[in-house]
């Protein structure tokens, strides 16, 4: 059975608001943004600090490259959180995060539900009588650009891609896809891979006129339909360029001409551009710890994540690198992370690591879930219906996607 992973992530328990521009830019600052986490714990904003809690030192004043200020912006309502395990709760979570349409309305409900994708800290200066800026913990906010929003989960889409390509690539024409130039390789997706709210449009016609006036007209006059454009050929459109260097470097001698036009040479390129792209997410903000369980003395793993979004990077990478086994719920079709063998439900309890003071304490929290339950009450009769009215047990799980094991137990009288 596979060892279930522990990501602990906040949600703000007030919910999520978008500011439009109730500030101006002069006002607010982006300023506060620090790199790293430890496991000093300040309870006030619900997050750990890297080094000691209340030192500035650590944290960057004035924007860095990776802060975004571009309107609107999501914010926290308050600083209370609540502490979710993403990883237990919704292990596929990042496949809902890829199939958002990023309306802001879209984007406050999954905020409000799992919290912000990443927490930027923005600080809103106050100028004293002196004209010196100060800074003070009272005007903190927490948040992240619509942009950005708008951005994860266009390339979570792609990653989404990349991952069916790479999982069923005999069902694919890898010729199509992966393109071989003298010094550069090309990954392609066809238009009719993107995700409904981008329009895609030929780069041929991008400097002319009519095309300009139309795409002004297409985002500003579709009403969210189209909420970002990509420019195709051919009716295909480019995620990715390699040099055919690196791929040279990391197989050194390996590669012989033949490689890059084999079907698995291209198949080890898209592997290498997922793995490159998700290397990219996954940074300085996961710690791994291993803890004691009380009742069995047995030692477990637990990932702790500052960040949603790398929390969703883990679970794509552990379905890349088939680390783990997760099935669909039978009633609500949600994935889950089995437990035990023959688990057929969502389990209706998640385990979770608080941190209270100095100790890590592991909590059993509800998770809402009855699906077995309903399931029972409200299917299992129309199962033995079927049964007594002649159908076979494999043409009643054929019909209804049930494991016969269990279409067995229910008949049995
Ligand atoms: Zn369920």
């Amino acid at each position: 059975m596979d060892r279930v992973y522990n990501c602990v992530s906040y949600v703000c328990s007030e919910g999520y608001e978008w500011e439009e521009r109730g500030l101006e830019i002069d006002d607010m600052l982006i300023s506060l943004y620090f790199k790293g986490i430890s496991w000093s714990f300040n309870e006030k904003y619900g997050i750990g600090f890297s080094g000691k809690i209340g030192k500035t030192i650590n944290w960057y004043f004035g924007s860095t490259q990776e802060v975004k200020i571009n309107y609107p912006v999501l914010l926290a309502k308050s600083d209370k959180t609540l502490v979710l395990n993403i990883w237990q709760q919704y292990p596929s979570l990042y496949k809902k995060f890829a199939n958002l349409q990023p309306t802001k309305n879209n984007i406050l409900q999954f905020a409000n539900s799992f919290g912000n994708i990443k927490d930027y800290y923005f600080h809103k200066n106050v100028i004293s009588k002196n004209g010196v800026k100060s800074y003070s913990v009272d005007n903190i906010f927490i948040g992240c650009s619509y942009e950005e929003w708008r951005k994860e989960i266009f390339e979570m889409f792609e990653n989404v891609k990349l991952l069916e390509i790479i999982q069923r690539f005999e069902e694919f024409d890898l010729d199509d896809i992966v393109h071989i130039g003298e010094d550069l390789i090309t990954i392609w997706l066809p238009i009719e891979a993107l995700p409904k709210w981008v329009y895609p449009c030929e780069s041929d016609k991008m400097f002319d006129e009519k095309t300009q006036n139309l795409l002004q007209n297409i985002l500003s006059q579709s009403e969210g339909k189209y909420l970002e454009i990509v420019w195709s050929h051919k009716g295909n459109y480019r995620i990715e360029t390699i040099r055919k260097s690196s791929i040279q470097q990391i197989f050194e001698d390996n590669v012989k001409p033949d490689f890059y036009f084999s079907p698995e040479g291209k198949l080890q390129i898209l592997k290498y551009t997922l793995m490159k792209r998700i290397n990219k997410k996954i940074t300085n903000n996961v710690t791994l710890r291993n803890l004691i369980n009380p009742q069995t003395g047995e030692i477990d793993e637990f990932i702790f994540s500052d960040n949603l979004l790398t929390t969703m990077y883990l679970q794509l990478n552990n379905d890349f690198l088939k680390k783990r086994n997760i099935k669909r719920c039978l009633y609500c079709g949600e994935y889950f992370t089995p437990v035990k063998e023959n688990q057929y439900y969502c389990p209706e309890e998640a385990e979770i690591i608080i941190q209270e003071k100095n100790k890590f304490i592991r909590k059993i929290v509800p998770t809402g879930k009855h699906c077995k339950n309903y399931d029972y009450t409200k299917n299992k009769p129309k199962i033995i219906d079927m049964y007594k009215k002649g159908m076979t047990i494999e043409e009643i799980s054929t019909l209804t996607g049930r494991p016969i094991e269990q279409i067995k137990r229910w008949v049995k009288r």
